[in-house]
């Protein structure tokens, strides 16, 4: 019998009675859906907590409104939820994608992901999608019954956005849609359109609130200065903080209401009935064309001005040099490590791995702390 929670749902919705389930079984809970578990068990996991103190683009010392991945993962899953209820999907499992999406994060956002998978390049490389997967699956330790969490297949699944065919091939069932190139639930290709959505407005917001982007320079971005010009109409004389979050609120629905409606029409002609035509059909969830141009136009506009920023580029220089050392003094030096992190033997390729997951659960300060104890000669 379908669970209540889930009666309500689009036919293609991913539901846990159509779900390859978890790998460990588990007798079903009482009160809750099943996604609802999984979105719980993220909540309380040790990696979700760590969020509060890593890097989105500004390190959290920098300034105390600035975005971390925590707030950005709760931003992602509450543009997500608005979406998914608006298309009839599932509501728990794309909050559960969303809060689980950056939890394999390295400190120092990209740039650390960048320079740890450079240090690993002779040991299978290090992709943080996959690193969120290998936290759910075994990274956290708090069950009696099985290293990770034990989440339902699509959980798994959305939190594996992206991956090389080479680790595809190692992963079993989670792998298998990119050795097919099939697509993964309505739901993961949601969170991931309101990840972008997300950044995409918070980095507009906090690049003008640490001064490193100007008003006028964003007003050459076309979806920028069209609601920027509608809440000036609507409110003559706005200025200040009130006009940005009167224009990036604006942009977000203006975003989220064109996803709405382009992937409704994808759904639609289609024809999709089932999670398998979902599986089989081509990418459903989308903006329309004009919209997706101008979400690149803003993209390649924060790349150049934001990320690329010289006062980022001295961040993202400071972070490849403290993440690179860690590793290559762990690397060279495994009894440097803490215990749980050090192997019997000498496999160095399983060492390494054990180096990276120790670096990737690092908080900004904790690694900046760490560089600190290992290499300030005034520090014991
Ligand atoms: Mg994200």
């Amino acid at each position: 019998m379908m669970p209540e929670f889930e009666a309500h749902l689009a036919p293609y919705a991913a539901l846990a009675t159509t779900s390859p389930g978890r790998q460990f079984a588990e007798l079903t809970p009482p009160t809750r859906s099943e996604f609802q578990r999984d979105r719980d068990r993220i909540i309380h996991s040790t990696a979700f907590r760590r969020l509060e103190y890593k890097t989105q683009v500004f390190v959290n010392h920098e300034g105390d409104l600035f975005r971390t991945r925590l707030t950005h993962s709760i931003e992602v899953a509450q543009i997500a939820r608005s979406l998914t209820r608006n298309l009839r999907l599932n509501e728990d499992l794309v909050e559960a994608i969303s809060l689980a999406h950056d939890l394999g994060h390295t400190p120092f956002g990209h740039a650390g992901q960048d320079a740890l998978n450079a240090c690993m390049k002779d040991y299978g490389g290090f992709e943080h999608n996959l690193q969120s997967l290998r936290v759910v699956d075994s990274l956290e330790q708090r069950y009696g019954a099985f290293d990770g969490l034990n989440l339902m297949f699509e959980t798994r699944e959305g939190v594996l956005k992206h991956c090389s065919l080479t680790n595809a091939q190692q992963l079993g069932d989670v792998g298998r849609r990119f050795i097919e190139r099939k697509q993964p639930t309505l739901e993961a290709q949601l969170a991931n359109l309101a990840d972008e959505i997300a950044y995409n407005n918070h980095d507009i917001d906090d690049g003008l609130r640490s001064g490193l982007l100007t008003t006028d320079q964003l007003n050459e971005v076309t979806l920028y200065a069209r609601y920027r010009h509608e809440a000036e109409s609507q409110f003559p004389g706005i200025s200040g903080r009130r006009a940005i979050n009167e224009t990036v609120r604006r942009m977000i629905n203006a975003l989220v209401d064109d996803l709405i409606q382009q992937s409704r029409a994808n759904i639609r002609h289609a024809e999709i009935k089932t999670i398998e035509d979902v599986r089989n059909a081509p990418p459903l969830i989308a903006f329309s064309e004009n919209m997706k141009k101008e979400a690149q136009e803003l993209k390649r506009f924060l790349r150049t001005n934001l990320y690329h920023h010289y006062q980022v580029n001295r961040m993202t220089s400071k972070a490849r040099r403290i993440v690179t050392d860690l590793f290559d003094i762990f690397i060279s030096g495994p009894e440097l490590l803490p215990l749980d992190y050090q192997i019997a033997g000498d496999d160095r390729t399983a060492q390494a791995r054990k180096v990276a997951d120790y670096i990737a659960g690092m908080t900004d300060r904790y690694a900046m702390r760490e560089y600190r104890r290992l290499f300030a000669v005034d520090e014991i």
